[in-house]
Order: structure tokens, then sequence, then C-alpha cells
């Protein structure tokens, strides 16, 4: 048996999926349409923001020392110079010793004045204002540049960017921004066993589940998947279907036959059209996976069980991605849980086990490799780092969530 003598640890195939990851390629997109994607610019503020000082509530504008000692059974009487207007800076309006401003949330501190009472703690007799809390220096008032200085760099290249982070951009002045553009990621389904959802399987035959599978997460992940059908066990069609994906793609995934049985055809096709630089990883589930690329192109073949799949696309697949959205931390969700039985795992390999996540407590939900319903009914994985001869019940897992 010569099977998979040269099996490479995860950290070793991450690292040579990485090498050939493509350069970030930056795309302008609306800065309303940003969110989900990943920033590849540094963005800067081009104004102090705020750009003035600012009252953070409804009230007066005041010297804070006119209203030392103030209280309800002691207010202090201030004299109402005038109004400050939203969105206006009225430099007639100076706030001098026992006098004092109305002023909107949002609006300009007026001249000489250094603080705002809410206007919950005043009352008005004519032009009179009752002010019955002192405030001291400072007191509801937001500070030009309290938020971002002019030129502050306000993020990074390599950001996941939120919604909230549409709304500073915007604020920097940008109206649009660079982003990495989304990678185009060709998915090929092969076995001659292979049928599409729309067709009732015939005995011997099986849906396609990875196709659809590995597009959805590719979707959500921020990739364009497209989808080149079932490719039957034969060598021609093989490399046909390569010839196509490859020109169209940035990156493209086979799944099924990346084993080393004479009926696998992946890496024989691969290495015909290109190179194939690792065959086998010690990784379970996803031992037999490969990495080699066709004219510059990552290509990997990924094991036909769904769930392997699934695993090999999210620990070896996805930091390829990554590298090329440039992201600066990987963007995986994940939940810290207490393991709720032992779990056994061979030493050398880095193990996946599928869990399921209740109130803080990870139960595995052991099963057969080729099983669909342990992949729905977990929450998520939990790895076995490959050093380890499995995790005992109480410890603290890390559950990537999926
Ligand atoms: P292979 O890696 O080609 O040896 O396939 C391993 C197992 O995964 C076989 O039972 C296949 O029928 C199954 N399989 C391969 N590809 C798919 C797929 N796209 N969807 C569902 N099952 C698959
Ligand atoms: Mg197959």
């Amino acid at each position: 048996m010569t099977r998979f003598l040269t099996v490479i640890s995860v950290k070793e195939a991450v690292a040579a999926a990485e090498k050939i990851a493509p350069p970030v390629r930056a795309v302008s997109v609306p800065v309303e349409q940003c969110a989900g994607r990943i920033l590849a610019e540094n963005i800067a503020a081009d104004t102090d923001i705020p750009g003035f000082d600012r009252s953070i509530v409804d009230g007066y504008a005041v010297r804070c020392s006119d209203t030392t000692g103030a209280g309800d059974s002691a207010p202090a009487l201030l004299s109402c110079a005038g109004r400050v207007m939203m969105g206006e800076n009225d430099t007639q309006l100076v706030i001098g010793n026992s006098v004092c401003a109305y002023i909107p949330t949002g609006g300009v501190l007026p001249a000489g004045a250094d603080a705002v009472v809410m206007v919950e703690y005043t009352e008005t007799a004519g032009d009179t204002v009752l002010v019955k809390k002192s405030v001291s220096h400072g007191e509801n008032v937001l500070m030009r540049d309290e938020d971002f200085r002019c030129g502050e760099t306000v993020f990074l290249p390599g950001k996941h960017l939120t919604p909230q982070d549409a709304g500073v951009i915007a604020s920097c002045g940008r109206a649009s921004v660079l982003v990495a553009d989304k990678p185009v990621v060709g998915i090929i389904s092969t076995g001659n066993e292979l049928v599409p959802a729309s067709v009732v399987p015939k005995p011997g035959q099986v849906r396609d589940a990875n196709a659809p599978m590995l597009a959805a997460w590719l979707y959500e992940y921020g990739c364009v998947p497209i989808l080149y059908g079932i490719v039957g066990d034969n060598r021609e069609a093989f490399e046909d279907v390569l010839e196509r994906a490859v020109p169209e793609c940035d990156v493209v995934l086979l799944s099924g036959g990346s084993s080393k049985d004479d009926r696998d055809m992946t890496a024989g096709s691969i290495a015909q059209k290109g190179s194939v630089l690792v065959h086998g990883i010690a990784l379970a589930p996803g031992k037999p996976t490969i990495i080699g690329t066709i004219r510059e192109k990552p290509v990997f073949g990924l094991p036909g069980h769904p769930a392997s799949a699934f695993v090999v696309l999210i620990t070896v697949v996805r930091p390829l991605l990554d590298k090329m959205l440039g992201l600066s931390k990987p963007w995986i969700p994940s939940v810290k849980a207490t393991l709720a039985v032992n779990i056994p795992s061979q030493r050398g390999r880095e193990e996946y086990v599928r869990v399921v996540v209740d109130k803080g407590v990870a139960t595995p939900l052991f099963g057969k490799s080729g099983l669909l319903n342990t992949l729905v009914k977990s929450d998520g994985l939990v790895c076995i780092p490959a050093g380890f001869e499995g995790l005992e019940m109480g410890s603290e897992v890390e559950v990537i969530l999926w």
C-alpha cells in the first residue's frame, strides 16, 4: 500500500495554499454597498470630526462657573441671549457672564460657553433661565475632533466592513471606497454516481450535495461561485471542464476523485495541465485533498464526502481566500463551550469533530463519514490539534460555527 505515504500537516497545507493565492484585486464600490466587503485602502478623516464643539443634549449653553453651587433651592439666574439654530454658526451669539443661550442637540456651542445644562434642569421666567444644577467644564459637549482628528487613520486595509463602518467612512468624506474584488471560484462535482438535485436518484446514484453547499458558503463568504455541473469519472471530461473553468475563475474547486485510487482522476488531470503541489493532508476528515495550480490558478481537489469537503473548505481553502481578500484577521464565527464527554483522536493528524452546542456545552455527534444528517444536526466543529490524543470531558473548546 503506497497510498498517502507523504501526507503533510494542515499548517504546511495552509502555507502551500496561501503561497499560490493571487494578489488582492481592489475595486471601488459605493460606500452604501461596502458592508461585508474587505477594505483595500487606508481610510483617514479629511476634517476634524466633529468640526466644531457641539452640544450632546437639548439645553442651555452656559459658562460653567456661572452654575457653581446651583441646585433646586438655589438656582443660578441667567439671562437668555438667544437660540442656537441647527446647522448654523452664529458668531454674534456670545455667552458672557450670567448669560446663556438655548441650544438643541448637535448645535454649535456658542463663543464664551464651555458647558451645556440639560433642559430638564432648567425653568424659564420670561428672558431669565433658572438653572438648578451645576455643570463642569465641557459637560454635555462633544469637543471638536473628539471623534477623529483631521488626517487620523480611521480604518486600515483588511478590515471586514460593517454597516456602522459605512457610516464612519462617509463621515470621512468618502462616497466610494476600495474593497477587495470578490474571488471568482469555479465548482466542479465529479463522480459517475452523481445526479443533480432535479433528478430522482436510481439505485447507486446520489444527488450532488457538494456543489450547492460549497457555492452557498462561498456566496456568504463574499465570493462569486460559478457552477460547472457534474463531470463523470473520465479523464477527458475532467480535462475539458478544467480547460473551461481555469480561464474564467480565480480558483477552481473539484470535489470527489481526489484520493489515490486508480479511478480517481483529479490529481492526474491537474498534473496533466499544471502541477500538483500537495496530495494528502494529516486532517480528518479531509485526508484525500489535492492542492495544485494550472496556469498559476489555484486548483483544489476536495474529498467527495460532503462533510470532508466542507472541513477542507474551511481549513485549507479559506486561508487562501483570506489572502486573496487581504483579510487582516480570519472571519470565523465561533463560540467557547465545555466538552460534555471525552473525544478520542489519533495523534499526528488534526481532527474536526461535529458538535451540538447547548447552553455552553458541546456534545460530539459521532457518525459514519458519509452521513449528511450530522452535518445539519451539528452546530459546528471542534478541532483536536495534531499533537493530541483526544480532548477530555470538561475541557474548554472553541467551536467553529457553521
Ligand atoms: P470520492 O471522493 O469521489 O471517492 O467520493 C467519496 C464519497 O463521496 C462517495 O460516496 C461519493 O458518492 C460521495 N460524493 C462525491 N461527490 C459528492 C457530491 N458532490 N455530493 C454528494 N456526495 C458526493
Ligand atoms: Mg468519486
